[in-house]
């Protein structure tokens, strides 16, 4: 059995290379490290097999001048940052995770805390080597064969197997990172404050407290980051640390609406009235939840599953307020609930961000789930947002066809490229109508 990181098993094996050329030659899916939460990593069922990359992880050149990358879709971003980190660059985005593949990262287009200046993943790339559906191994990039590559970036592996990637890394002045946090008390001053705090950090996120209620509606804490000046950092680098890790699955019944409850209120009292400013490495600054290996095996053995969505600026601010309050009337209780706000969409052409409020949370997956998530998506689908597929395992194909008007455009390069739909995964088998 396969699954992705929210523990919902589909029936398949993978099988992993240090040779990516041979291991894609007949694959239907290639997958990373399977850090995706729902079925964009899984197969369809008629082909149970998936090409693993983490053993094709080779870096192929750098240029020191300019930052330039080029290395294997299997290298991970912890290689990456911990082999550069010490030379002065580290990856220009980078998600919540850096357990991910360089494959997975522009297969998803992912963005992170800096979303709002420096866009996703994708706008960092330069070019892509790729094995397409006819078996071909070409090239593609912002210049050339531009369809392609603005369909893969953001793609989901379904234009083609990622074999190589060029991308920019980011020039940083030191290995440490100024954090700053605060208190928020609502969900209106939240979106403020994001917006306040974007202008002068390039780093923001905040944690919501997704079961207060009334004017406590989406109180919690913002969070802020920039590398640190010269100055400012402690001599040498940072120590990666030993992370403790859930031993077994817990029982369902562990995470439930008052534990809940008690998690976010002493989450958010934990942190005192007054700004807190600190040094962190950029580990435990950017990825928090690497440090605990296995945390998904918290909710339980039905697993859960992780819905994210963008609720556009022309939704006005009130958008994230009817989200929270569906959410709550729906009784969907979250420890984890992240709140962004979106910079600018990016250049691939299902890349989830648009210029807004995008809302993550964690659901452990009961038997209203289903239900939960449509309730969800309706909302979506009326304030003109969308859902991410990397995080997706439960939208049902007409919700996410009226979220996706640049759906059809996508098809079409999509088809071009593989007009006998080969490439597939269980989620485009889901959601996109492909054959099984
Ligand atoms: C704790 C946590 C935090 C996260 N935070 C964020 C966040 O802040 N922002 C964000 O954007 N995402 C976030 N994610 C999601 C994660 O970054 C993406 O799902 C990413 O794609 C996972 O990379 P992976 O290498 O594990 O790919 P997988 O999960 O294995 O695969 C993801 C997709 O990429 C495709 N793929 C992988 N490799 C290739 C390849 N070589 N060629 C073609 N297709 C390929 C797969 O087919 C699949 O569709 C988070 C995930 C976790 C678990």
């Amino acid at each position: 059995m396969l699954c992705g990181w929210g523990r919902v098993p589909v029936a398949g094996r993978e099988v992993r290379s240090e040779d990516l050329e041979e291991l894609t030659r007949r694959a239907v899916l290639c997958r990373g490290l399977g850090r995706s939460y729902g079925d964009s990593s899984l197969p369809p069922p008629s082909h149970p097999v998936v090409a693993a990359t983490p053993l094709a992880d080779r870096i192929l050149s750098f240029d020191g001048a300019t930052g330039r990358l080029r290395a294997e879709a299997g290298l991970s971003l912890r290689a990456l940052n911990r082999t550069f980190l010490p030379r002065g660059f580290y990856a220009p985005v980078t998600p919540g995770t850096q357990l991910i593949t360089l494959g997975g990262m522009v297969a998803a287009d992912v963005h992170g805390k800096n979303h709002h200046r420096d866009g996703c993943f994708g706008a960092h790339v330069t070019r892509l080597r790729m094995r397409v559906a006819d078996g071909r191994i070409l090239e593609c990039s912002p210049e050339e064969e531009t369809e392609l590559f603005r369909a893969t970036v953001g793609g989901m592996g379904l234009t083609g197997h990622i074999l190589e990637v060029e991308c920019r890394l980011a020039r940083v002045p030191s290995t440490w990172i100024v954090a700053e946090s605060e208190r928020i008390h609502d969900v209106d001053r939240f979106i403020d404050g994001l917006k306040e705090a974007g202008v002068r950090w390039p780093y923001t996120m905040g944690w919501i407290d997704c079961l207060s209620r009334g004017s406590l509606l989406g109180r919690g804490i913002l969070m802020k980051g920039r590398w640190a000046e010269p100055d400012e950092a402690p001599p040498g680098l940072p120590r990666p640390r030993r992370r403790p890790s859930v031993p077994l699955v817990l029982p369902g019944w562990v995470i439930n609406r008052w534990t809940v409850r008690a998690f976010n209120a002493a989450f958010f009292r934990c942190h005192l009235p007054r700004v807190r400013r600190r040094l962190v490495d950029p580990e435990s600054f950017f990825y928090p939840l690497d440090a605990i290996g296995h945390w998904n095996r918290m909710y339980g053995p039905r697993g859960f599953t992780q819905y994210q969505c963008v609720l556009p600026e022309s939704a006005g601010r009130g958008a994230a307020r009817r989200f929270l309050e569906l959410l709550t009337r729906r009784g969907g209780a979250s420890m984890l609930c992240v709140i962004k706000d979106c910079g600018a969409e990016g250049i691939g052409l299902l890349s989830f961000p648009k210029p807004g409020i995008s809302i993550a949370l964690d659901i452990p997956i009961r038997d209203d789930t289903q239900d939960l998530v449509d309730a969800l998506n309706e909302l979506v689908v009326t304030e003109r947002g969308r859902i991410y597929l990397a995080k997706d395992q439960f939208t049902r194909p007409a919700h996410f066809r009226a979220m996706e008007p640049r759906l059809e455009e996508w098809t079409c390069i999509r088809r071009k490229w593989d007009p006998e739909g080969r490439l597939r995964s269980a989620q485009s088998v889901r959601l996109l109508a492909d054959r099984p």
